[in-house]
Formats: structure tokens, C-alpha cells, sequence
């Protein structure tokens, strides 16, 4: 079944600049999918939208049957968005952090707390639990956007650049964990522009640019074309 349906999508910001012009995507349940694109191209805005943080001009958004006018609160239930920019509360510590979210989803606090461990040890940071976030190296505040993004266990996971600015170490050990994820059933969709990222993770592959889907195919057959 289809976990990401967009059709016709269109953004005009305020400004009257046409960042998106009409895009269909499918994202297949179970996929691990690469947006690709360059700078500009309209990749955040894209996620913006799903995200709800930008509002679409025009166009349709459906997340595992769930449509982002007639039904948002259904389709942030199944989603987790890692924005590119952090935007933590600064003085709470991780672990809070983590349990705080939770709590918007009204998840229990046993649970929360259960999570919160397990997602912070995965990630390599239970020893940084106490931590205020302001005090996190920028890899640590990445991962622990991941984590804050999971609390809710959503089927349907997506990263904006996730490994932008970040070591290559930690980056392998940021694709090893994303790749245990989707083993585990979530869907994950990220952007990068990196070629190599795509080709490391992903099965299929959309490449935009100036705000068009210019390529929409198999990380495989992509890379017999190049
Ligand atoms: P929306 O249409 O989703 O409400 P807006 O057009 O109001 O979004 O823009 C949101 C904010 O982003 C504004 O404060 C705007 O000044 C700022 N902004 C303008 N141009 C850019 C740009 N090229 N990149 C990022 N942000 C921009
Ligand atoms: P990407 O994530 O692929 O780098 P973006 O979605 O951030 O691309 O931006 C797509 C285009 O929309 C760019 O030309 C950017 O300058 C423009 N843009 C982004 N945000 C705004 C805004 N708030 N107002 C006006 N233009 C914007």
C-alpha cells in the first residue's frame, strides 16, 4: 500500500516566487526513498508542507490514507518529520526533551520514558541524558532530533538532510541506524544532495530541481543510466 501520495503539489510563498510547480510523488509503504535534488530545488518546502509548517498553494498530501485537508491530525500520527534546522527549548535536557514530546501525543509517561532510553541509547547518547540541548555538539543535537521524531513510533519517517554538516563517522553509524529502522517496517524518506547518500540507502529515488520532479525511478536503474 502507498504510504506517501502527493499530487499536483504547488507552493507560491507571499513574496509571489513559485517554489513548486506541481508535483507527484509515491512513496511505496516499507520504502527507504531519496529526494534528491540542489540547492533551491524545493526540497524543504516539500517537507514544510507535510510538516504543516508551510501551507501549500495548491495540490493534494495523503500519508497512509490520510489527507492533509480533510484529516491532519490522522496524518501527523503516522508521520515524523527531522527538520533541517534544530529547534529545541534550548535549557531542556535530552531525556525531557524526549519525554516532553511524547506528551503532545499523549503517550503515557511510562512509555515515554521506556522510549526515551531505548531511542537515546541506539543513538549513542544516554550518557548525554541529562544534558541541556544548547550544550550538544550539532551531531548530537541531529540525533537527537531523530530520537524526538520516533517518540511517537510513526510508520512513516522523514529527514530533511539528516547528515548535512556531520563527520563521516557518524554519519555511517546515522545510515546503519535509519537502515535497522526501515528493516523494522518504517518507511523513510530523505533529501540530501549527495549522490552517494541515495545510493547507499535508498531503494527508489525522485530528483527535483527548480521545483520539478525531473527523474522518479529505482536507485538502481538510475545509476545504469549514469
Ligand atoms: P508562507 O506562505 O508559508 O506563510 P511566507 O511566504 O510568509 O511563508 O514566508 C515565511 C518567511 O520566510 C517570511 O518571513 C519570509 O520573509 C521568509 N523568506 C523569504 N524568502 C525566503 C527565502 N528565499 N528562503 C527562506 N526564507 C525566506
Ligand atoms: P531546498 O530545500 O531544495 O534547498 P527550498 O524548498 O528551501 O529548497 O527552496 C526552494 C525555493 O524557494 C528557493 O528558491 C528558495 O529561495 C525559495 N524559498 C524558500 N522559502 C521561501 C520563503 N519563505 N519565501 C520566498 N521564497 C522562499
Amino acid at each position: 500500500s502507498s504510504a506517501l501520495s502527493i499530487r499536483q503539489l504547488t507552493k507560491i510563498y507571499d513574496n509571489g516566487f513559485q517554489a513548486l510547480h506541481g508535483i507527484d510523488l509515491d512513496v511505496a509503504e516499507g520504502d527507504f526513498f531519496a529526494l534528491l535534488g540542489p540547492n533551491g530545488a524545493g526540497k524543504s518546502t516539500t517537507i514544510g508542507i507535510l510538516s504543516t509548517l508551510v501551507t501549500k498553494s495548491g495540490g493534494t498530501v495523503n500519508v497512509f490514507g490520510h489527507d492533509l485537508d480533510a484529516d491532519p491530525s490522522g496524518l501527523k500520527r503516522c508521520l515524523g518529520v527531522v527538520p533541517q534546522e534544530f529547534n529545541f527549548n534550548q535549557f531542556e535536557k535530552a531525556f525531557d526533551i524526549l519525554t516532553t514530546q511524547a506528551g503532545y501525543y499523549g503517550i503515557p509517561l511510562r512509555v515515554a520514558k521506556e522510549r526515551a532510553e531505548r531511542y537515546l541509547k541506539q543513538l549513542g547518547l544516554w550518557d548525554k541524558r541529562d544534558v541541556p540541548s544548547r550544550m550538544l555538539s550539532g551531531g548530537m543535537k541531529r540525533r537527537l532530533m531523530i530520537a524526538r521524531a520516533l517518540m511517537h513510533e510513526p510508520r512513516l519517517l522523514i529527514l530533511d538532510e539528516p547528515t548535512a554538516g556531520v563527520d563521516i563517522e557518524l554519519r555511517r553509524s546515522m545510515w546503519t541506524f535509519l537502515t535497522e529502522l526501515n528493516r523494522q517496517g518504517v518507511t523513510i524518506i530523505l533529501t540530501t544532495h549527495y549522490l552517494e547518500e541515495a545510493e547507499q540507502l535508498c531503494r527508489n529515488i525522485a530528483i527535483i530541481d527548480h521545483g520539478r520532479i525531473v527523474e522518479n525511478t529505482s536507485m538502481r536503474a538510475l545509476l545504469q543510466k549514469l
